[in-house]
């Protein structure tokens, strides 16, 4: 069994060395750009990240793609020109705690004014503030329930924050609000005070967040968005802080990775950047839970975290 490795935005020898470990039997083959692989023997599988048009011809012959990641909008925009086999997300694999971890800090650092407090000491402040919420009118709205929005909306639970939740489809979560589909976006925003983004990019969510709908957020919401860029207008958002009527964000993905040195949400000081971090792939626990799934494909098993190339994600 030969397994093809690429990543396009980092190291992948690492990945090579653990990959070795976990299935001993398998060759891997590490693929860089400009590199042919036409006069070797197919690949039977490729584990990838970053994927570039030229990585595509290595795909031929593979029977299943997996990412080293639980986004796939870099993927799927190559539409048809992928090949037609499965396409394997990575399944928690240890993003869900790190997202949680992200999200309530985030939050925590809004409700309790840490962000007030970080601008005084740097004047040299001890100005001791009122308390600006109450929790029980702080509800923290969290877009997208699958399997990195629901754990981040259980531990702001478990702090007490009331909690509402937006998806596809319907849920019912004991101790959460839930709405379901476009028709109930509005009323779930009009009630959101800390609106947390979890969504997958897909054509229906790319820039969800417009002025209309970050309008609809009562004045004084906070927005944490750890999905992607592109689900938010981000000239809507940086007008609507300026206005006063979003009171700030903290922001780990943007349109444009890295954020450029001229975008002006660097000089906002309302707006906490971080550069993608809030959850990161924990390689080997990745790279055990992709052994394992090839080894089920080996066996003729079934696994899960298939993407639905119709739906997006
Ligand atoms: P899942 O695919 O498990 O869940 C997606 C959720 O979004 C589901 O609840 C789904 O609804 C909902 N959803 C999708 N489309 C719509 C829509 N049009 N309307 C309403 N709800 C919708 O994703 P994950 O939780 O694993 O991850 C979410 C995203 O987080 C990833 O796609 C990725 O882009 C991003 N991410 C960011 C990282 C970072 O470091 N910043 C790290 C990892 C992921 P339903 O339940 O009905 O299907």
């Amino acid at each position: 069994m030969r397994i093809l490795l690429y990543r396009g935005d980092g190291v992948i020898e690492p990945w090579a060395r653990d990959f070795a470990e976990a299935l001993p039997h398998a060759e891997t083959v590490v693929w860089r750009e400009g590199m042919s692989l036409a006069s070797q023997a197919p690949c039977d599988y490729a584990v990838v990240w970053a994927p570039t048009p030229a990585l595509l011809d290595q795909l031929a012959h593979v029977r299943a793609i997996f990412l080293m990641g639980a986004g796939v909008d870099a993927l799927l925009k190559f539409g048809d020109a992928l090949p037609p086999v499965p396409i394997v997300r990575l399944g928690d694999a240890g993003m869900a705690e790190q997202m949680a971890e992200y999200v309530a800090y985030a939050t925590l650092r809004y409700f309790r004014r840490f962000d007030d407090y970080e601008q005084q000491a740097r004047q040299g402040m001890w100005n001791p503030l009122e308390t600006r919420h109450r929790k029980a009118d702080f509800t923290v709205g969290v877009l997208g329930l699958g399997k990195l929005g629901l754990p981040v909306l259980r531990t702001l639970r478990q702090l007490g924050f009331p909690v509402r939740g937006w998806s596809r489809s319907a849920r019912d979560l004991p101790g959460v609000e839930c709405f379901a589909g476009m028709e109930s976006l509005d009323d779930f925003l009009s009630g959101t005070r800390v609106l947390v983004c979890m969504l997958p990019l897909t054509p229906d969510t790319t820039n969800l967040l417009d002025r209309a709908r970050l309008s609809l957020l009562p004045a004084g919401a906070y927005l944490i968005n750890v999905a992607r860029g592109a689900l938010v207008a981000e000239p809507d958002l940086l007008a609507l802080i300026r206005a006063g009527h979003i009171a700030g964000a903290t922001l780990d993905v943007f349109r444009n990775e890295p954020l450029p040195a001229p975008h002006p949400f660097w000089n906002e000081p309302r707006i906490t950047i971080t550069p993608h971090i809030s959850a990161l792939t924990m390689r080997e626990e990745a790279v055990r839970q992709i052994a394992a799934k090839i080894e089920r494909l080996e066996r003729g098993e079934a696994i899960d975290d298939i993407v639905d190339r119709a739906r997006g994600y």
